[in-house]
C-alpha cells in the first residue's frame, strides 16, 4: 500500500461531494497491551454501525463503502500494525488507502462533504517534508524526506579528472592539478546546490539537511544559496556510496525532531507580531479566509482545537465566517460547512502553502486560533513592501 503523495493529498482536498458522502476513516493500531484486538474490532464496528443510520438531512455514505470498511477495519484490527487512512465515496467512484506512519490521536470515522484531513496535518508536524542532499567531493545524492519514508530524488555524479604520472612536475604541473581538483570539486556543490534550491523552491518542504563529512562543510556551506540557508535544520554524516534511505530517514528525523518545537514557537511569535503590525501576518479565522482565498499565505498555522463554523459557497467554493444567504462573489447559495479546518487545509495545500499544526499555545488560541505567514500583501503590494 502506498504512502500518501502530495499530490494525492492535494486531489483530495479538492474533492467536494454535493451531499454528506464523503468518508474519511483513520485507524491508529493500539498498543497490544492497551488493547485487545477484539476491542479494536468492536470499536471500528460500533463507529460504522453509527454511521450506518441514514441521516436526517437525506444522502449520508454508501452502504456498500461502509461494508468494505468494516472489513478493513476487521483485518486492521487483527494485524494490529500499521496506521491507515481510508477516503472513500463510492458515488464519485473515489477508494483510497494510504498506509501512515503511527502518530495519530486515535482511530476515528467521519462523514462530510469534504474529507477530513486535518489529523494529516498533525503528522505532517510529525513528519515534515524535509530536502535532504547527501554529497561529497563528486557525488550526490538528494532525497525527499517525508511521513517516514525517504526516497532519492536524484543523484549526480561529476567527475574529477584524474591525476596521472604524466601530470608532470609534482613541483609544477602537481600543484596545478590540485587547484584543478579544487575547482572541480567546487563546482560540483554548486551545481549540487542549485540542484537542490531548484527542487526546494515552491514546492512545500520545511526543511534542508545536508549529509556531509565535517571537512567539506564550509565548502559545500559556501555555495548554498541564502534562502537555502535559512531553511537549514542541520547536517549529518553518512557514506555518499552506502548510505540507504532508511539511514537517511533516521538522520532527518532525529535533526527535525530537535529542530520542530523552537521552529514553530519562532513562527508562532512571527506571524503574530506581523499580525499586530499589519505586516506579512494575519491572525485570526477572517483575515485568514481572505488571505488564503488572494493567495498570499506562505504558511498556514492551525490550532488542534479549531473549531469555528463557516459559510460556503455552493457554487464557487467562495468561504465566509459571516452568515449571508447569497455569495458575495458568484451569488449563488451558501451553505454552512461544519469544519472549517478541513476547508482551510484544502485551500492551503492547493496554494502550496506550508501547513502548521499547533497543540497548547495559549497565545495563539487567544489570537483566534489560525494565522498565517503572508507571502506578501495584496493591498500594499509595492516594490518597498516587498523588498521589505
Ligand atoms: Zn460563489
Amino acid at each position: 500500500m502506498p504512502m500518501i503523495t502530495r499530490e494525492a493529498l492535494i486531489e483530495l482536498a479538492e474533492f467536494r461531494a454535493d451531499e454528506e458522502s464523503a468518508l474519511s476513516f483513520y485507524f491508529q493500531p493500539q498498543v497490544p497491551a492497551d488493547k485487545s484486538h477484539r476491542d479494536e474490532l468492536i470499536l471500528v464496528r460500533d463507529m460504522v454501525k453509527e454511521l450506518a443510520r441514514p441521516p436526517a438531512k437525506g444522502g449520508g455514505p454508501s452502504a456498500r463503502d461502509l461494508e468494505r470498511l468494516l472489513v478493513l477495519g476487521g483485518s486492521l484490527a487483527r494485524s494490529h500494525s500499521q496506521a491507515k487512512a481510508v477516503f472513500a465515496c463510492e458515488r464519485h467512484g473515489i477508494w483510497r488507502e494510504f498506509d501512515l506512519p503511527a502518530g495519530l490521536r486515535r482511530t476515528e470515522l467521519m462523514v462530510n462533504r469534504r474529507f477530513h484531513l486535518r489529523p494529516f496535518i498533525a503528522l505532517m508536524g510529525l513528519f515534515p517534508r524535509t530536502l535532504a542532499a547527501l554529497m561529497d567531493r563528486k557525488r550526490a545524492r538528494i532525497f525527499e524526506v517525508w511521513m517516514h519514508q525517504a526516497k532519492q530524488i536524484d543523484d549526480l555524479v561529476d567527475e574529477l579528472p584524474r591525476r596521472g604520472r604524466s601530470d608532470g612536475w609534482a613541483g609544477y604541473d602537481g600543484g596545478h592539478a590540485e587547484r584543478h581538483v579544487e575547482n572541480e570539486a567546487m563546482r560540483h556543490f554548486k551545481r549540487v546546490a542549485d540542484r537542490a534550491l531548484e527542487r526546494y523552491g515552491g514546492s512545500g518542504f520545511q526543511g534542508f539537511a545536508v549529509g556531509c563529512r565535517d571537512e567539506i562543510w564550509s565548502e559545500v556551506e559556501s555555495q548554498v544559496h541564502p534562502y537555502l540557508r535559512e531553511s537549514l535544520i542541520g547536517r549529518f554524516n553518512l557514506d555518499v556510496a552506502t548510505a540507504t534511505g532508511e539511514q537517511v530517514r533516521e538522520h532527518v528525523e532525529r535533526l527535525v525532531a530537535e529542530h520542530a518545537a523552537e521552529r514553530r514557537q519562532g513562527m508562532v511569535r512571527e506571524v503574530l507580531g506581523e499580525a499586530q503590525r499589519n505586516g506579512r501576518g494575519a491572525a485570526g479565522l477572517r483575515p485568514v479566509l481572505g488571505a488564503l482565498e488572494r493567495g498570499e499565505v506562505q504558511a498556514l498555522l492551525v490550532g488542534e482545537t479549531l473549531g469555528a463554523q463557516a459559510m460556503e459557497c455552493t457554487h464557487c467554493g467562495h468561504l465566509e465566517t459571516r452568515t449571508a444567504p447569497e455569495c458575495e462573489l458568484c451569488g449563488s447559495k451558501m451553505r454552512e460547512i461544519e469544519d472549517v479546518a478541513d476547508a482551510l487545509v484544502g485551500l492551503a495545500l492547493r496554494s502550496r502553502a506550508e501547513l502548521v499544526y499547533l497543540a497548547g499555545d495559549r497565545e495563539f488560541e487567544q489570537a483566534g486560533n489560525v494565522a498565517a505567514m503572508l507571502r506578501f500583501r495584496a493591498d500594499q503590494n509595492t516594490p518597498a513592501r516587498i523588498a521589505g
